[in-house]
């Protein structure tokens, strides 16, 4: 996995002193920050502005990551977009908890590209919406019904459908 050297930050200084605080700007670019819903634009830096802190089990990050997002609206598939700011506070040790705490390198490297990670795929939106009262598309016809209507909504059927189901009768 490539990692984007911004969000790399060497803590050896910090570490040999305890309760110092360090303050860190940086913009880079993650690959495939996608969820289910949005993807983080890809071509787009991210932006972090975040405070580590060594404390006596580590390193402490905290502070806001920002970044654009895309998506399809999940009704009419119209191009969406916004921007995410999320807030973190995680620790970084040596010995990390699965799921809770993150990896506080050997070589004194505070990597960022994790936390970035988990932190922006929990915030992007799953069900966008172009806007909140999209009518969609029509499952049958597929045309815009924000744009337009059609008939499919009273479901003409078939005439030879309709032809059995007189002979049923
Ligand atoms: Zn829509
Ligand atoms: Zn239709």
């Amino acid at each position: 996995m490539t990692t984007t050297s911004a969000f790399r930050i060497p803590v050896a200084n910090l570490l040999r002193r305890p309760g110092a605080s360090r303050a860190i700007q940086a913009e880079g670019v993650l690959a495939d920050v996608r969820g289910p819903g949005a993807e983080v634009t890809a071509d787009r830096p991210i932006a972090v502005d975040l405070t580590l802190e060594r404390v006596s089990e580590g390193m402490v990050v905290r502070g806001t990551i920002t970044a654009p997002w895309d998506a399809a609206c999940s009704r009419c598939l119209a191009p969406v977009g916004g921007e995410l700011a999320v807030q973190v506070g995680e620790l970084y040790e040596r010995q990390p908890l699965e799921g809770e705490t993150y990896l506080l390198s050997e070589d004194d490297v505070v990597d960022l590209e994790p936390l970035i990670r988990d932190a922006l795929l929990l915030e992007l939106p799953a069900v966008p919406l172009c806007r909140p009262e999209c009518r969609g598309l029509c499952a049958t016809c597929g045309v815009d019904h924000n744009l337009t209507s059609c008939e499919c909504d009273t479901a003409i059927p078939d005439p030879r459908w309709a032809a059995l189901r007189a002979l049923d009768l």
